[in-house]
């Protein structure tokens, strides 16, 4: 058998993407540490434009820095407190903070959220930041 490793096209508009499939997983068995509370991750953007020598980031998902939109992102935050539970969100991009102006929209959304009162974000949440 023959193996191909040839590029598969980098997908451009990551909001044409599903939430993930989190009811084939046991999320209630999901904590943060030792805690009681119910936790998920996120992924809210792929690829990174820098070209750190020691990183793997463009080999895995390319230089090509895609993001969710604000709205898609905070969809999947209110999905995941309303339908799992979930009390803390940690975000595992590896360049959350690389474009500020959309991290401060995601806020304004999640604020916006909030004032209509369909997302119940009065719990911690984390963001695992990689600091370059
Ligand atoms: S900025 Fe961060 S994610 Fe991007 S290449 Fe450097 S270490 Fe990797």
């Amino acid at each position: 058998m023959m193996l191909s490793h040839l590029p598969v096209p980098l997908i451009m508009d990551l909001d044409r993407l599903p939430f993930p499939a989190l009811h084939l997983l046991p999320m209630d068995d999901y904590k943060l540490l030792n805690m009681k509370t119910n936790m998920a991750t996120m992924i809210t953007s792929r690829g990174c434009p820098m070209q750190c020598s020691f990183c793997a980031s463009a080999a895995l998902h390319g230089s090509n820095f895609r993001l969710r939109s604000p709205k898609n992102v905070v969809d999947e935050m209110e999905h995941l407190v309303e339908d799992y539970d979930v009390e803390t969100i940690a975000f595992m991009d590896n360049t959350f903070t690389l474009n500020r102006k959309r991290v401060e929209e995601i806020c304004a959304e999640i604020k916006k959220k909030k004032s209509g009162d369909t997302l119940g974000m009065y719990s911690p949440w984390i963001i695992y930041l990689e600091i370059c």
